[in-house]
């Protein structure tokens, strides 16, 4: 875990955050700067700075079942949604720990900008 990291720090509680899920393995919380109606991060509770760094699969899993599970309660899963994760600089990754969006409640346009 890396003291300076802006996720971990979320993940230790020691900055706030609208967290809407919690398990063993991962938090999701609302985007400080939501792009869509529903904007929520969901990040593993353990440091991984990017997907070029996410070794173990089952994190990767981890993300993705939590976001499914809350596209449902956000009452996505008919209409649908779009899940995202930026890696580095061409990929738009602003913070070092990785995290996959789960964005809903629009119609999202292809190709992203
Ligand atoms: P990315 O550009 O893919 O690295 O995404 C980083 C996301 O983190 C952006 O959508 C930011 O709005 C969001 N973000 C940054 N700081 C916070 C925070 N303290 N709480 C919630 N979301 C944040
Ligand atoms: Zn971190």
């Amino acid at each position: 875990m890396a003291n300076e990291c802006l996720f971990c720090r979320i993940v230790k509680k020691e900055i706030p955050a609208s967290i809407v899920a919690e398990n063993g393995h991962c938090i999701a919380f609302r985007d400080i700067n939501p792009q869509a109606p529903t904007h929520i991060l969901v990040i593993p509770r353990q440091h991984v700075a990017s997907l070029n760094e996410a070794k173990d699969p089952a994190v990767i899993a981890q993300m993705h079942q939590m976001a499914v599970q809350l596209a449902k309660a956000e009452g996505l899963s008919e209409r649908g949604y779009r899940t995202v994760i930026n890696t580095n600089a061409d990929g738009g990754q602003t913070v070092f720990h990785i995290h996959l969006h789960l964005l809903g409640g629009r119609h999202m346009t292809w190709p992203p900008g």
